[in-house]
C-alpha cells in the first residue's frame, strides 16, 4: 500500500510514529544513525591542498619559479632556495586568506539552513531541517519551504506551489483524504507534500515519509551543485583592473630588464630581478583580500545581527538611498496589547495589572471596572476566530501565535474567557486563515445545538464592506449611513492614538459543504465592534531614522495598517514631516508606475498596502534613480524583495520564501539593524579602497625606483630576493589590517556613494600615482646618496634602498586610513594595523641584522647616521602630503 492510500492509523503504523506525541529523542537518534541527515549531497569541494597549490598557478609566478629553478641548476642554490621559501610563505598567506574566506562563507550557508516545526516528545519544537527523520510530524504555514517528503494529515486552506519539482507554477490545493486514484505525476498527489516545494497559502501538518536523497527532490537532483560563489561588482571590476595592471607591470618590467641590460648589467641578474619585480608588483592577491575584507565585514554584520546572504549586497548597502521598511515588528516592537474596545458607540479602556493577563475594563467616563454582556461577546468572538494557543512550558504559561491574535487572546482572558471553555461549547468546522492581502480571517463554528455560524475578524475598513447590519445595544440594526459614520469616527479615534484596529463580525449559516470558499461566507455579516491594539515603536528606531537622514538615506514606512495608525507612529519616529504624503493601497491601485514616480519621492508612508504594491513602489523609486532597500516577511513580499537593490527579510517573522529571496536577513527584525548594516557596508567599501590605495601606491613605488635607476644608468637598487621580501613584508599584513579598520567619523554624515562610481573615483587614482611617485622617489634618493657616499659598496646602498622602501610604505599605510588626512585619525585607533606594522618592521630588520640572513639577502648593518637619512626620507612623502593638506585648510 502506498502512503497516499493510507488513513492516519495506517500511516502511524507504517511509519512507526504517533501523531499526537511525535517521535521520542531516542527514536530520532536511532533513525538519524540509520538514514543519516536530511540533506541533499553536494558536489565535492576544492581540497585544502589544491587550494594551496592554486596559489602558484599565476602566470608570472610560474615564470619566476622556472627562472629560479634555472638559477638553482646554474649553482645559485642560496638564491634559489631563498626565493622559493619566500614564494611558499607568500602562498601560505594567500592560502590562509582564501581558506578564511571560504570558511566564513560556509558558516553563512550553515546559518541559512531553514528550520522546521516538528512534534517531538509531545511538544512542538523548532529544529534544523537537517535533523528531520522519517516518521516526524511536521507542521507548516504560508511561506514555509517544505523540508522533506510528507503525507498531509491536517490542513486549512493549504496550497503548495511545486514548481521546484514539476515546473508548474500554479499552486496545488492540498487535502488529507486517502487517494486511490491513478497518479500520473507528482502534481496529482494531492495529499502529499514534497521537499523543496513552497507553502503559498494556509497551513498543514504532515508525517515525513522520506528524507535526504530518498525524497523526490533527492532523486532528481542526484548531485546538487552548490550555487557558485557570487562575485560582487567590485570584485568583477578588480578582476578586469588586474588584467590591465598585469599588462602595465609586464611592459614596465620588460623596460626595466631591457634598460638594465643595455646599461651593462648582467643578463641573468636582470631577468631574475625583473621577473621578481613583476611578481611583487602585480597585485594578484587583490581579489582574495577583497573577499577576505568582505567576509570579515560580513562577520562583523553577524555580530550586529544582520546576515548577508548574497555578498554583492555588502557593496550595494553602502549605496542605499531609500529604506522601505515594514512597520509592524521592524519599526515597532510587535509586542501587542489590546488597550481599547469599541462597542455600540462606547469606547472602553483595557488596563493591565502586574500579570500580563490580569486587567480591568472601564467604560468611557466610568471609574468603576466592569464587563458587560456585549463586551464579553466582542472578546469571545475575538478568541473564537483566533489561531493562537495557550501553552505551558514547565511553570511558565505563554500564548503562542501571531502578536495580534495573542493580544486578543489575552484581552479575552482578562474578562475570564478561556479557549478551553470555548472548545467545550464550540467546534471549529472550517478555518480561512489570515492573509495580508485579504486582511481578514474567518472561522465557521458549530455550537452544541449544531447551529453553525461564521465569525470574521479583520481590518475594519475591509470588514465593514462585508457587513449589512450592526449589533447595537444587543439589537441587530441595519447598517445605515448614521452607523457607518459612527464606526468611521471610532476607527479614526483609535487609529489617531497609534492603535491598530480589528473589527469583528458574525452571522448564522446553514451547515456548509466541505468545499465552501471564504467568499461565500464573508458577506452579509453583522458588525459587532472594534478592538484597539497598541504596538509601541522600538525605542532605538527614532535615532536610527535620524542617523539615516543625516547619511542621505530616506526611510519610508510601508504597512498594511490603517493610514491614521501608521501616520501616528511615523510621526513619533520622525519618519514623516508636515509636507510629506501618506498614500493608501487603494490609491496605488489607480496609479501606474509612471504616475507613482511623479510623487514617490514625497511619500513617507504607504498605508493599507498589500504585499503586491511593494513591487510597484520599488520600481518607481528605482526609476527615479534610487538604490532601494526593501524589507519583507511573507511569500507575497518575495517579488519586491528580489527586485529591490537590497532585499531584506525578517529573521524571526520572515518566511523561508522571503529569506530565500533576500540578500540580507535581520536576525532581530529590527530597523536599527538595517542602519547598522548600511554603516558597515559603507565601511567595508571604504576599507577596500584603503588597501587598494595602499597596495597599488606601494607597487607603483617599487616599479618606479627600479625603472628610474635603470634610466639613470645606476646599478640595481634592489635584488630579486629583496624585492620579493618587500612584497611579502609590506603587502600582506598591513593590507589585511586596513581591511579591519574602523569607520571614519563621517561615514554616516555623507551622502550615499554613487553605485556607478569606479574604483578610482573621488581622487583615489591621483592619490595612488602621486604617493607611488613619492615613495619611489625617496627610495631612489636614499639609494643614490648611499652610493655617492660609498661608490664601491653596492650592497650597502641596496640595503639602504630596501629599508627606505619598506619604511616609506609602512608609514604611508597610516595615510591610507583616511580620505581626508593622516591627522584626522588616531594612529593607535586600529591596533591590528599597529601590530601588523611592528611585525612587518621586525621582518624587515631581521634580514638586515641577523648575520645568516644578511648572507642570503645581501644586506649589511646600517650606520646610525644613515638611519637618520632613511627615516627622514621614508617619512617625507607623508610629511609633504600632510603639509599640503594643512596649507589647503588654512587657505
Ligand atoms: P506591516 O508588517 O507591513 O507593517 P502589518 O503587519 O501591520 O503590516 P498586516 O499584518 O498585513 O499588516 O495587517 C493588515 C491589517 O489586517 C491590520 O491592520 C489589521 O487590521 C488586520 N489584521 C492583522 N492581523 C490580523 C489577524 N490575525 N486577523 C485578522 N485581521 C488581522
Amino acid at each position: 500500500m502506498l502512503y497516499r492510500e493510507m488513513n492516519t492509523a495506517q500511516l502511524e503504523a507504517a511509519l512507526k510514529t504517533n501523531i499526537t506525541k511525535g517521535l521520542t529523542d531516542e527514536e530520532v537518534v536511532k533513525r538519524l544513525e540509520e538514514h543519516g541527515l536530511n540533506e541533499l549531497e553536494e558536489a565535492e569541494k576544492k581540497s585544502a591542498l589544491l587550494m594551496f597549490f592554486a596559489q602558484f598557478k599565476d602566470f608570472m609566478m610560474l615564470i619566476l619559479l622556472a627562472a629560479t629553478l634555472v638559477s638553482g641548476f646554474l649553482g645559485e642554490y642560496v638564491d634559489a632556495i631563498a626565493i622559493i621559501a619566500i614564494l611558499v610563505m607568500n602562498a601560505i598567506m594567500g592560502f590562509v586568506q582564501e581558506w578564511k574566506a571560504e570558511k566564513s562563507l560556509d558558516a553563512l550557508k550553515e546559518m541559512s539552513t531553514p528550520q522546521v516545526q516538528a512534534l517531538r516528545n509531545g511538544e512542538w519544537e523548532r529544529i534544523s531541517s537537517k535533523e528531520v527523520v522519517v516518521g516526524d510530524i511536521i507542521r507548516f504555514v504560508t511561506g514555509d519551504r517544505i523540508g522533506a517528503d510528507l503525507r498531509i494529515i491536517d490542513e486549512a486552506s493549504l496550497e503548495i506551489e511545486e514548481s521546484a519539482l514539476t515546473g508548474e507554477s500554479v499552486a496545488i490545493n492540498k487535502v488529507t483524504d486517502p487517494n486511490f486514484q491513478v497518479v500520473n505525476s507528482i502534481g496529482d498527489e494531492h495529499n502529499m507534500a514534497f521537499m523543496g516545494t513552497m507553502v503559498t497559502r494556509g497551513r498543514g501538518v504532515g508525517i515525513v515519509t522520506a528524507t535526504g536523497m530518498k525524497t523526490e527532490m533527492g532523486q532528481i537532483a542526484n548531485m546538487l551543485q552548490t550555487a557558485g560563489q557570487m562575485i560582487t561588482p567590485l570584485q568583477h571590476k578588480l578582476e578586469q583592473l588586474g588584467k590591465i595592471l598585469i599588462f602595465a607591470a609586464l611592459i614596465l618590467t620588460v623596460l626595466v630588464i631591457g634598460l638594465g641590460i643595455i646599461q651593462g648589467n648582467d643578463v641573468y641578474t636582470m631577468v631574475l630581478a625583473g621577473v621578481s619585480l613583476a611578481v611583487a608588483a602585480i597585485p594578484e592577491g587583490l581579489p582574495a583580500i577583497v573577499t577576505v575584507a568582505l567576509s570579515l565585514g560580513v562577520q562583523r554584520m553577524i555580530k550586529q545581527r544582520a546576515i548577508v546572504r548574497k555578498l554583492p549586497a555588502v557593496e550595494t548597502l553602502g549605496c542605499a538611498t531609500v529604506i522601505c521598511s515594514d512597520k509592524t515588528g521592524t519599526l515597532t516592537q510587535n509586542k501587542m496589547t489590546v488597550t481599547a474596545l469599541w462597542d455600540s458607540g462606547k469606547t472602553w479602556t483595557v488596563t493591565r495589572k502586574e500579570k500580563e493577563w490580569d486587567g480591568d475594563f472601564f467604560e468611557e467616563g466610568d471609574e468603576k471596572a466592569k464587563v458587560t454582556k456585549s463586551i464579553k461577546q466582542l472578546l469571545t468572538f475575538g478568541l473564537l476566530c483566533n489561531a493562537s494557543e495557550m501553552k505551558k512550558n514547565n511553570e511558565h504559561i505563554f500564548i503562542e501565535g501571531s502578536p495580534t491574535e495573542s493580544a486578543m487572546h489575552i484581552a479575552a482572558i482578562k474578562a475570564g474567557i478561556t479557549k478551553e471553555q470555548l472548545k467545550e461549547q464550540f467546534t471549529i468546522v472550517k478555518e480561512f486563515p489570515f492573509d495580508s492581502t485579504r486582511k481578514m480571517m474567518s472561522v465557521i463554528v458549530k455550537d452544541a445545538h449544531n447551529k453553525h455560524f461564521v465569525v470574521t475578524k479583520g481590518a475594519p475598513d475591509v470588514l465593514i464592506g462585508k457587513c449589512s447590519s450592526i449589533l447595537w445595544d444587543e439589537k441587530v440594526e441595519g447598517l445605515n449611513k448614521n452607523f457607518n459614520e459612527k464606526i468611521q469616527a471610532a476607527i479614526n479615534n483609535l487609529a489617531s492614538q497609534a492603535l491598530r484596529t480589528i473589527a469583528i463580525g458574525f452571522k448564522s449559516i446553514q451547515p456548509p459543504g466541505s468545499h465552501i470558499q471564504e467568499g461565500e461566507v464573508e458577506k452579509g455579516l453583522t458588525f459587532i465592534g472594534l478592538q484597539g491594539i497598541i504596538d509601541p515603536p522600538r525605542p532605538e528606531v527614532k535615532d536610527a531614522v535620524a542617523e539615516c537622514k543625516k547619511a542621505g538615506i530616506k526611510t519610508i514606512m510601508i504597512t498594511g495598517d490603517h493610514a491614521s495608525t501608521a501616520t501616528a507612529i511615523a510621526k513619533q519616529l520622525g519618519i514623516i514631516t508636515d509636507n510629506e504624503l501618506v498614500v493608501e493601497g487603494r490609491e496605488l491601485n489607480e496609479m501606474d508606475v509612471k504616475e507613482l514616480e511623479d510623487i514617490v519621492e514625497d511619500v513617507a508612508v504607504f498605508a493599507r498596502v498589500s504585499p503586491e504594491h511593494k513591487l510597484k513602489i520599488v520600481k518607481a523609486l528605482q526609476n527615479k534613480g534610487h538604490v532601494v532597500a526593501m524589507t519583507g516577511d511573507g511569500v507575497n513580499d518575495a517579488p519586491a524583495i528580489k527586485s529591490a537593490d537590497i532585499g531584506i527579510a525578517m529573521g524571526i517573522a520572515g518566511t523561508d520564501v522571503a529569506k530565500e529571496s533576500s540578500s540580507l536577513v535581520l536576525l532581530d527584525d529590527n530597523f536599527a539593524t538595517i542602519k547598522a548594516a548600511i554603516k558597515e557596508g559603507r565601511n567595508i567599501y571604504e576599507n577596500i579602497r584603503k588597501f587598494i590605495r595602499y597596495l597599488l601606491a606601494s607597487n607603483v613605488g617599487e616599479i618606479l625606483v627600479m625603472l628610474f635607476a635603470m634610466i639613470l644608468g645606476l646599478p640595481l637598487p634592489l635584488t630579486a630576493i629583496q624585492i620579493l621580501w618587500v612584497n611579502l613584508v609590506t603587502d600582506g599584513l598591513p593590507a589585511m589590517a586596513l581591511g579591519l579598520d574602523q569607520p571614519e567619523e563621517n561615514v554616516m554624515k555623507r551622502k550615499p556613494r554613487n553605485a556607478k562610481e569606479g574604483i578610482f573615483a573621488r581622487g583615489l587614482g591621483w592619490k595612488i600615482v602621486s604617493r607611488g611617485f613619492l615613495i619611489g622617489g625617496v627610495t631612489l634618493i636614499a639609494f643614490m646618496t648611499a652610493l655617492n657616499n660609498n661608490p664601491n659598496d653596492l650592497e650597502y646602498a641596496q640595503t639602504i634602498a630596501f629599508i627606505t622602501l619598506v619604511l616609506a610604505q609602512l608609514i604611508h599605510v597610516f595615510d591610507c586610513r583616511s580620505e581626508i588626512s593622516i591627522f584626522s585619525r588616531n594612529p593607535f585607533g586600529n591596533m591590528y594595523l599597529v601590530w601588523a606594522v611592528i611585525i612587518s618592521l621586525v621582518m624587515a630588520l631581521i634580514v638586515i641584522y641577523y648575520p645568516p640572513l644578511q648572507e642570503i639577502f645581501g644586506t649589511l648593518y646600517i650606520h646610525p647616521r644613515d638611519w637618520l637619512l632613511v627615516i627622514a626620507l621614508a617619512a617625507l612623502p607623508t610629511f609633504l602630503l600632510a603639509g599640503s593638506f594643512l596649507l589647503r585648510k588654512t587657505k
